[in-house]
C-alpha cells in the first residue's frame, strides 16, 4: 500500500527540502538547524486546509478494529497510528518488536502523599528494550532499511544503543554504537553487546561521542539514528496519541518528562499538537521538561533573558540524561512556550528519594524517569500544578536498567542528607539461618511498619 508523501521542514529556515536530499547529519548545511516531519496536512503547511485531512472519527475506530489484528505491524503500538506517521513507502517495511502499547498505571500513594486526585505514569519503560527509545527506533530504523542502507549508527548513553542494536539485528543490518568511556548503565551495555551491535567506548563524553559519529557519516554510507533524525521523533510522538487513547480521549493537565537530549519531549508536543489540528483533542496539555541540576542547560535557558542555550558540562548519575549540550533544545523550548509548560532541574538526592517512590508503588523506573516525580514535586510547591489537576508523568526507562544505582540508595549511598529517604530503604539483611534469628528480624520490621 503506497503512503501519503512526508517533505522534511527546516525549523530554522522553514525550508521544506525532499527527504532523499537531507544531509547525512540531518543538519541544515548553512544553518546546522535540525529538520522535522511535515506532511500535507500538518499546520506548518499554510496550503494544509486543502490537503486531505486525516478523519479523526474514522481513525479512533480503525486503531481500535487493529487491536484484534494479529498482523505485526498492527500489534505494535507505534505502527498502528501509521496514518499519522506516513514515512515509510511500503508498510511492510517497519522492522517492529511489537513496542508501544505501553501501561498508564495510577500512582495511589504517590497521589495522596503530594495530595494530588489524579495522578498517572505512562511507563514507557515497559517497551521490548526497556526505554522509550524504542518507540523512535522502530520508526527511524524502518526508514534506513527501507531506504537500503546496511550500516546503523548512533553515540548514545545507553538506551538508544540497546534499541538500535536490538532493531538493527532484526531488520539484518549492522550497528556501531559510540558510547562515553565508563558512563554508561551496565545494564544498557550489555544489551547493545546482546544483540551483536558493535559497541565503540570512546574515552570522552556524550557530547564528544556525538561530534565524533558526525564526522563518520558524513564520510560514509552508514545512517545516523541519533535523535537529530526526525524520523526518531515520529515514533516517539505516538505516546502523546496512546495517552489519549487510554484516557478515552481525555487530555490530561500536565505531562512531565525527564530532558536529556530533549528530543521526547520535543517529539510528545508534536503529537499532542497534530491531535489537537486533527480534531481528536480539543486541547493540548502543558508540557514540562525536567533536568538533573548537573546535567541543566534548558533550565538555565529557561531563566535567562537571552533565551540562548549555553552547554554545560553534564554531571549526574541519571546517566540517560547526562547531556551538556542537547541537540533538540529549540524543539523542547518551542513546545515548552506553546504549550505553557515549565522548565525545571533537581538535585541527585530529590531524583533517588523519587525513584525509591516509584519503586515503592510497585512499578519502578531508572534514575532518569524519576526527575519526573521529584520535578512536580517542585512545580506543586510553586502552585504551577494544582491539586485537582490532572498529571501524567513520562517514566522512560527500566528500573532493571541501572541495579547498582537502587543498591546504592538502598545501602544509604544517595540521598543520605534527605531524612524521608530512611522510610524507603530496605538493604538486604544478613541472618544466620535459624528461625529465632529470623523472627526476630521480622518482629523489628513489624514494629518499625506500625
Ligand atoms: C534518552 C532518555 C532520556 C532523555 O530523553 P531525551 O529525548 O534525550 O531528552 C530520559 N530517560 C531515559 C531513560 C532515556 O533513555
Amino acid at each position: 500500500m503506497p503512503n501519503a508523501s512526508h517533505q522534511l521542514r527546516c525549523i530554522g529556515t522553514g525550508e521544506r527540502i525532499a527527504p532523499e536530499a537531507v544531509s547525512s547529519d540531518f543538519r541544515d548545511p548553512v544553518t546546522g538547524d535540525l529538520y522535522e516531519v511535515e506532511y500535507p496536512w500538518s499546520e506548518t503547511r499554510e496550503d494544509a486546509a486543502a490537503a486531505r485531512r486525516p478523519n479523526a472519527q474514522a481513525l479512533r475506530h480503525l486503531w481500535a478494529e487493529r487491536r484484534d489484528s494479529t498482523m505485526p505491524i498492527d500489534q505494535s503500538g507505534v505502527w498502528r497510528y501509521r496514518d499519522l506517521l506516513p514515512i515509510l513507502q511500503d508498510d511492510n517495511n517497519a522492522v517492529t518488536l511489537r513496542e508501544g502499547n505501553t501501561p498508564l498505571y495510577d500512582l495511589p500513594r504517590t497521589a495522596k502523599l503530594l495530595g494530588l486526585d489524579f495522578l498517572l505514569a505512562k511507563h514507557q519503560g515497559m517497551n521490548p528494550t526497556g526505554s522509550f527509545k524504542d518507540t523512535g527506533m522502530t520508526a527511524a530504523l524502518s526508514v534506513a532499511a527501507e531506504r537500503g542502507f546496511k550500516w546503523v549508527a548512533c553515540a548514545s548513553t545507553g538506551n538508544t544503543s540497546a534499541a538500535m542494536a536490538a532493531y538493527a539485528a532484526r531488520a539484518g543490518l549492522r550497528a556501531i554504537v559510540f558510547i562515553p568511556e565508563g558512563k554508561i548503565a551496565w545494564g544498557k551495555l550489555s544489551q547493545s553487546m546482546d544483540y551483536g551491535a558493535m559497541s565503540i567506548q570512546l574515552k570522552t563524553d556524550f557530547d564528544g561521542c556525538v561530534k565524533m559519529l558526525g564526522e563518520i557519516v558524513r564520510k560514509n554510507p552508514i545512517y545516523l539514528l541519533n535523535s537529530v533524525n526526525p524520523y526518531r521523533l515520529e515514533g516517539q510522538k505516538t505516546p502523546a496519541i496512546e495517552i489519549c487513547e487510554q484516557l478515552d480521549w481525555q487530555v490530561p493537565d500536565h505531562v512531565i518528562v525527564p530532558g536529556g537530549n530533549l528530543a521526547n519531549g520535543s517529539a510528545l508536543g508534536k503529537g499532542f499538537g497534530e491531535l489537537k489540528h486533527l480534531g481528536f483533542i480539543d486541547r493540548v496539555p502543558k508540557i514540562s521538561v525536567i533536568q538533573a541540576s548537573g546535567a541543566n542547560p534548558l533550565f538555565q535557558w529557561f531563566n535567562n533573558e537571552e533565551k540562548l542555550l549555553h552547554a554545560v558540562t553534564a554531571e549526574t548519575r541519571a546517566t540517560a540524561i547526562r547531556i551538556g549540550n542537547p541537540a533538540s533544545w529549540r524543539k523542547a523550548a518551542h513546545i515548552i512556550e506553546t504549550t505553557n509548560g515549565w522548565c525545571e532541574d533537581v538535585n541527585e538526592s530529590e531524583i533517588a528519594l523519587a525513584k525509591a517512590q516509584i519503586g515503592a508503588e510497585g512499578i519502578g523506573c531508572e534514575p532518569a524517569s524519576a526527575v519526573t516525580l521529584a520535578g512536580l514535586k517542585k512545580l506543586m510547591s510553586q502552585g504551577r500544578v494544582l491539586p485537582g489537576e490532572r498529571v501524567v508523568l513520562l517514566l522512560t526507562g527500566h528500573t532493571l536498567k541501572d541495579p547498582e544505582y537502587t543498591i546504592d540508595f538502598h545501602q544509604g549511598v544517595l540521598a543520605a542528607d534527605m531524612p524521608e529517604a530512611a522510610g524507603y530503604r530496605r538493604p538486604p539483611v544478613v541472618l544466620e539461618p535459624n528461625e529465632s534469628a529470623v523472627m526476630k528480624a521480622l518482629a523489628t520490621e513489624m514494629a518499625g511498619a506500625l
